[in-house]
């Protein structure tokens, strides 16, 4: 099947055209392959990048010049590594592999590389990567996007507690999944209790921990998964492509970042 914004579709002329174009952008999917407990798939995280992404490249304008890098479905996982099927590239790898497709991104001509992420534990590392890239390459703009954060109102879908407890495999995730592949989700299991940090700490946000998922969690997932449903899931894909579509439009008929010559 052919799709006219998948860089690996084209042959090296067509990528030179695109890249010379004004604002020229590339969009690089990426996830982990990781437990998200008993009922959602390894590739939960990349499965949703990818259909975000090409759901948002479906409806924008056709002459934006975006186009979509393959998946990196590897991802960085280490507090997932107790449960089997998790792969976790060590994060100089991480950073390895970024580097050398920025730097095609950028020697191609292309200005802008949208890292789309859709695992919450590297967050940080991409930004990590994007500062090194832009050093490296000068002219080339890195935007980290993480897939839940951007458009607003995606969270507030979910109501508390679970909007800020449930990290990992919980209802958001799992409403998601049944949206977009019901087929790929196994019976909800049976939320477990989460242990209360102390004082103002936390796992993620203010004052946050390193966590590992086996200290917290028997089946892997954080959070509470029931009454997680397709209508919900759909809510939340369409909040997630039309903000995400708004968010691209803005950066690509804009000339966002003016970088100096
Ligand atoms: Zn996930």
């Amino acid at each position: 099947m052919k799709f006219n914004r998948r860089i690996e579709q084209l042959a090296w002329p067509a990528v030179q055209a695109a890249a010379a174009l004004r604002g020229s952008t590339l969009v690089l999917p990426i996830g982990a392959v990781e437990q998200h407990g008993p009922h959602l798939p390894l590739g939960t995280d990349f499965l949703f990048a990818e259909a975000v992404v090409d759901q948002v490249l479906e409806r924008l304008p056709t002459q934006l010049p975006v186009w979509r890098l393959p998946a990196q479905n590897y991802g960085f996982s280490p507090e997932h590594l107790d449960f089997p099927g998790t792969v976790s590239l060590p994060a100089e790898a991480m950073l390895t592999n970024l580097k050398a497709v920025a730097a095609m991104a950028a020697k191609a001509g292309f200005q802008r590389l949208v890292l789309f992420n859709g695992h919450g534990g590297q967050i940080g590392l991409l930004q990590v990567a994007a500062r090194e890239i832009q050093q490296q390459n000068p002219h080339l703009a890195v935007l980290p996007w993480f897939l839940w954060s951007g458009p607003a109102g995606v969270l507030e879908v979910i109501a508390e507690p679970e909007r800020s407890q449930g990290l990992h495999a919980a209802r958001l995730e799992t409403s998601l999944m049944l949206a977009l592949y019901p087929e790929l989700v196994g019976p909800i299991p049976a939320a477990e209790e989460l242990p209360k940090p102390p004082g103002g700490l936390s796992l993620e946000g203010a004052v946050p921990t390193a966590w590992n998922t086996h200290w917290i969690s028997n089946n892997g997932v954080v959070g509470n998964p029931c009454g997680a449903n397709a209508a919900e899931g759909k809510v939340l894909l369409e909040l997630l492509v039309q903000g995400w579509c708004e968010l691209f439009q803005v950066l690509l008929q804009s000339n966002w970042p003016q970088i100096p010559e």
